[in-house]
C-alpha cells in the first residue's frame, strides 16, 4: 500500500488546484507518523504501522529550515501562495506549535508578505488557550469535524485519547467565525456519513459554529482501510449546497 510519509521539518512546494503554490511545513518526525486520531482515511497510514524514531522538530530547526527555503524561493521561484501546516499527523501536538506560528507569520511577512498562512488540524487540541490564541493568528484556521456521532467517530477517527465532541464543537465556536470546518465525506464497510441522520446533526453543528467557510471532500488518495468508497460528486455537490443555504460559503472536493 502507498501511503505517504513527508519530510520534515519543510517539504515541497506541491502544486495544487485548491491552494495554488504550498510549501508544507511539516511539525512531525521525518521517519513517522504522530497524530491524535488513527483515521481509517487516513493518507499516512495507520498510526501503529509508522512508529516513528525520530523526535518532533524543535522550534528553531523549523525557523532555519524554514528561513533557508524561503530565500530560496526567493531568489529562484517560485513563491508560495500558501505556508501549509500538515505533514505526518497533528500539527499541534508539537509542544512548540504556539511558538512556531510566530516564527512562520514573522518570517512570511519578511519574505513573501502575501502568502497565506495555513493550518490543518484534527480540532484535539484547541482546548489549549495557546493553541487556540495561535490559531487566531493564522489566516486559515481549517479544523476537522467529520460528523458528531459519537460511534462514527470511534469508528473512523478513532481518537487515541478522551474525545468529547460535544465540547470540541463549543471549542469551535470559540474562535468566532474564525475557523474553516473541513469535513470528510465517505462510504465503507461499517462508515457512511452521507446518509441524512449523519448530515443533518452535522449540519446544525455547523451553523452553531458559524465558521468563514465549509470544506467537503472526499478520499481522494489510497486510504490503510482498503474498502472505504468516495462519496458520490451528487452527495458532495447536495451537502454543500445545504451549507450555502444557511448562509455559509462551501466547497466540494472529489
Ligand atoms: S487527523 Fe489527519 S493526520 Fe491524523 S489520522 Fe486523521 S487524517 Fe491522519
Amino acid at each position: 500500500m502507498s501511503t505517504i510519509i513527508y519530510p520534515s521539518p519543510i517539504f515541497g512546494p506541491v502544486h495544487s488546484r485548491r491552494l495554488g503554490i504550498s510549501l508544507g511545513i511539516n511539525l512531525l518526525p521525518a521517519d513517522g507518523k504522530v497524530c491524535s486520531f488513527d483515521c481509517i482515511y487516513c493518507e499516512c497510514g495507520f498510526n501503529a504501522d509508522h512508529r516513528p524514531t525520530k523526535p518532533m522538530p524543535r522550534r528553531q530547526e523549523v525557523a532555519e529550515a524554514l528561513e533557508a527555503k524561503l530565500k530560496d524561493m526567493l531568489a529562484n521561484g517560485p513563491a508560495p501562495d500558501v505556508l501549509t501546516f500538515a505533514g505526518n499527523g497533528e500539527p499541534t501536538v508539537n509542544p512548540e506549535f504556539p511558538e512556531i506560528i510566530d516564527d512562520t507569520l514573522r518570517l512570511r511577512d519578511k519574505y513573501f508578505p502575501n502568502a497565506k498562512v495555513s493550518v490543518l488540524s484534527n480540532s484535539t487540541m484547541i482546548h489549549r488557550q495557546a493553541v487556540h490564541d495561535a490559531l487566531m493568528r493564522v489566516d486559515n484556521n481549517i479544523l476537522k469535524l467529520d460528523t458528531v456521532d459519537p460511534i462514527y467517530i470511534n469508528k473512523v477517527d478513532r481518537p487515541c485519547g478522551h474525545y468529547d465532541v460535544n465540547q470540541v464543537i463549543e471549542d469551535l465556536k470559540r474562535f468566532n467565525g474564525h475557523v474553516i470546518i473541513q469535513t470528510m465525506f465517505m462510504k465503507g464497510d461499517h462508515s457512511d456519513n452521507t446518509g441524512e441522520a449523519y448530515v443533518g446533526p452535522w449540519l446544525e453543528a455547523v451553523r452553531q459554529i458559524a465558521p468563514s467557510q465549509v470544506m467537503i471532500y472526499t478520499i481522494d488518495r489510497e486510504t490503510p482501510d482498503r474498502l472505504l468508497q468516495k462519496a458520490t460528486h451528487e452527495e458532495l455537490d447536495a451537502i454543500r449546497d445545504r451549507v450555502i443555504a444557511m448562509g455559509i460559503p462551501c466547497t466540494a472536493s472529489y
